[in-house]
């Protein structure tokens, strides 16, 4: 039996009449870009994570990079994130103009360390830039508090957390803005790029919405030199019919999530708990429980496996899917040799870099495949290969 990584076809085929109809609406409609498709995405997201305003742009990325022109990222300041994330975090804060300045992770989370971050702020520090990595929220109380006392802009990269919470809140709700992506692989991704910005700022949401459309206030009415980003509206349509399954979707890979983490103890019981500690006590070591009042979507489920490449290769020769989110932290990327960066700098992160990989989940992967997964996992260390 082969395990593909992902197959999105397990989504859209029960929906594809739905989607086929939505999409036949938005021809007929004439409107391509932006549009009312694109107003009730916001309102149905703006609606979800309980802020009163939403903006929607041309990708996950832009939804960073505009957030934080918005709130004043730019050249001569810096902004304080994760080496331990998809380059278009660390990206979206050079094209501002602002130096990216990269903080170590907690590895029991892989979200970005709040002691870590404020020991790495310094007087031209404008925002912090945490990322919910694989699904779940980074340490928002710590974090809005850190940002309070300093006076800093926070800004949330949701990309991977859509319908993640923290307490009472939604993903999306933390900080001054977030940044959501509908890439097509996200949790909720529609049928090419996509991104939105949630925030509960009017000034902000009315900045975003300025800077995405050329800074167009009407008319040709150009307040500042922004941008073209901007939704079309055959992704919102899309969207908008696959937001209707977001919350089973995150369940079942919920309980995906829990059956692999129950089925690895059995197989590797040393694992239990030991993401934190410095050595891996067993071959494959599951992700740490999720922090208390924390509620992961599992974008990912990620693994810290001894023996990584031949582990993969083992997997790919019985054909199960397997991939590591991130081979090279950001800041041993070429594109930021000159931020001086090296190797050690960040040894969690570098740790998380050579140790994870992610395995199979998503909508539709059943109990037999786990199992298949699960199973070569454990023949590879047992030898029996
Ligand atoms: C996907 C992703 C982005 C970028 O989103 P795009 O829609 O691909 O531009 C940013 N940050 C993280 C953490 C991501 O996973």
């Amino acid at each position: 039996m082969s395990v593909p990584f992902l197959d999105l076809n397990r989504q859209h085929g029960p929906l594809r009449r739905e989607i086929e109809a939505a999409l036949g609406r938005v021809l007929d409609s004439g409107q391509y870009i932006l549009g009312s498709e694109t107003t009730s995405l916001e309102r149905t997201i703006a609606g979800r994570c309980g802020v009163p305003h939403a903006v929607a742009v041309a990708s996950g990325t832009d939804a960073i990079l505009l957030a934080l022109v918005a709130l004043g990222a730019g050249p001569g300041t810096e902004v304080v994130t994760t080496p331990f994330t998809f380059m278009a975090t660390g990206g979206a804060v050079a094209r501002t103009g602002a130096r990216p300045v990269f903080a170590d992770i907690d590895p029991a989370t892989y979200n970005l360390d709040p002691d870590l971050a404020e020991a790495a702020m310094t007087p031209r520090t404008r925002a912090l830039l945490p990322v919910d990595l694989y699904g779940l929220c980074a340490d928002w109380a710590r974090f809005e508090s850190l940002a309070a006392s300093r006076g800093v802009a926070l800004v949330e990269d949701a990309a991977q957390s859509i319908g993640a919470r923290l307490g009472d809140r939604a993903a999306g709700a933390f900080g001054d803005a977030a940044a959501f992506s509908f890439y097509p692989t996200k949790n909720l991704g529609g049928m090419g790029d996509g991104g939105l910005v949630t925030t509960r700022r009017a000034d902000v949401a009315d900045r975003i919405r300025l800077l995405r459309a050329h800074g167009d206030a009407g008319g040709y009415d150009h307040r500042e030199v922004g941008m073209n980003s901007r939704l079309d509206a055959f992704q919102a349509a899309v969207l908008l019919v696959k937001a209707e399954r977001l919350d089973a979707w995150n369940d079942e890979r919920r309980r995906i999530a829990a059956r692999y983490t129950g089925r690895l103890l059995d197989l590797f019981p040393a694992g239990a708990g030991s993401a934190s500690r410095g050595r891996l006590p067993a071959p494959i070591s599951p992700p740490s429980p999720a922090p208390a009042e924390s509620l992961p979507i599992f974008h990912q489920y990620v693994v810290r496996a001894e023996r990584r490449p031949d582990l993969i290769a083992h997997l790919r020769s019985k054909s199960i899917g397997s991939a590591v989110y991130y081979p090279t932290p950001l800041h041993l990327q070429p594109c930021f040799r000159e931020l001086g960066y090296r190797a050690g700098s960040f040894p969690e992160s570098e740790r998380a870099a050579s140790e994870t990989l992610a395995l199979p989940i998503y909508p539709g992967l059943t109990e037999a495949e786990q199992d298949e997964v699960c199973e070569a996992m454990s023949s590879f260390y047992r030898g029996r290969g």
